[in-house]
């Protein structure tokens, strides 16, 4: 009879890293993303409120930072996204929310993970600056108010958007219009990390 069992195909590592400002949906269709593909879903954002909540050393660094609009440290985000991406569900890949956000965040990432983010899918998803700013206005964080806000919108256009041309060179990289409906949005990811 031979060996007949099916065998199931070995599941080629996925990661996925969304960039895009404050307000671009990123969080929504991350979580999406995630139930989809079966691979979790880490956002660093909510680690630190997590952190922050949970009165930890890293959450008490974080929250005066955060409270502001500023960026947390790198060697803190990296330490923390080392920490979690050892764990066993992050074996078949993971969907980064949030992370990284600056460029030595971006090639501490890729030290981490050396040959294994052969696989790495980017979604870039845009939307116009004033629905970004109606959507964050609509939302209840602490950090969606006052000046808090513009900060992160400066330091998204500062320090992230490099990011852009930095994965361009090597990621299959996807510029996604995040200005539609949910649903839209998450169709067009589907299909697109399903491309090889
Ligand atoms: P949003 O994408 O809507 O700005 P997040 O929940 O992703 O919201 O992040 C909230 C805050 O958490 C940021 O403004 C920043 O202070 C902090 N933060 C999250 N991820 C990072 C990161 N990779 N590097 C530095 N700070 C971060």
């Amino acid at each position: 009879m031979g060996d007949a069992s099916p065998q199931a195909a070995p599941q080629p590592r996925q990661h996925v890293i969304f960039l895009g400002p404050p307000g671009a949906g990123k969080g929504t269709q991350a979580a999406r993303l995630s139930a989809f593909l079966g691979i979790p879903c880490i956002s660093t954002g909510e680690m630190l409120r997590e952190a922050i909540t949970r009165g930890t050393p890293l959450g008490q660094k974080a929250e005066p930072i955060m409270a502001q609009g500023g960026l947390v440290p790198d060697d803190l985000l990296l330490a923390m996204i080392d920490e979690r991406i050892r764990e066993k569900d992050c074996e078949g890949g993971y969907i980064l929310d949030g992370f990284p956000r600056t460029l030595p965040q971006a090639q501490g990432l890729e030290k981490l993970v050396g040959n294994g983010i052969s696989e790495l899918v980017v979604f870039d998803m845009e939307v116009p600056r004033d629905e970004l700013l109606r959507r964050l206005a609509g939302r209840q964080r602490h950090d969606d108010r006052g000046p808090a806000v513009l900060r992160r919108l400066a330091e998204y256009d500062e320090r992230t958007v490099p990011l852009i041309d930095y994965f361009r060179t090597w990621a299959r990289f996807h510029r996604v219009d995040g200005y539609r409906d949910v649903e839209a949005v998450q169709d067009e990811l589907r299909s697109l990390v399903a491309q090889r």
